[in-house]
């Protein structure tokens, strides 16, 4: 574990949960409970949906895990919250989220609070779209007529 589960101090030991931060680790992108879940039914049958969903929200209130987005159809997206924040193309139609390296709002946000008197905690920005992979397939069916 490393220093920055500090905020796991004076919690029982967890070999699921365990599980769910390596593969949060793991993914290039945020992933929804499900697919966590899925990942680690993988390795270990015992474990439960329910005991996914009871620990994600325990690393949620522990300020570990975060929705990074929840997309139209209405499932959350967590990622962890080590590290900077992280901005995301969301393909419409496979859901894939690609991070974008860059934060395109922290310039322009000071400008626009400074000038209401506005503090600012946060901010979300998500681009919405097509992805490659699904602007590829689709010429492809465009092709056959
Ligand atoms: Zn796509
Ligand atoms: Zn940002």
């Amino acid at each position: 574990m490393t220093m920055f589960y500090e905020n796991l101090k004076g919690c029982r030991a967890s070999k699921n949960r365990d599980e769910v931060l390596t593969v949060m680790e793991k993914a290039s992108s945020p992933l929804t409970i499900d697919e966590i879940y899925l990942k680690i039914k993988k390795k270990n049958n015992s474990v439960s949906l329910s005991t996914i969903y009871r620990i994600i929200d325990k690393l949620s209130s522990l300020n570990i895990v975060r929705i990074a987005a929840t997309l139209d159809d209405n499932k959350a997206r967590y990622e962890l919250v080590k590290g900077q924040h992280h901005h995301y193309m969301i393909c419409n139609k496979c859901k894939k989220m690609i991070p974008i390296d860059i934060c395109p709002v922290e310039e322009l946000e000071k400008k626009i609070a400074d000038s209401e008197g506005f503090t600012i905690t946060g901010h979300k920005f998500e681009l919405y779209g097509e992805c490659k992979n699904c602007a590829q397939k689709e010429k492809e069916h465009t092709n056959d007529f």
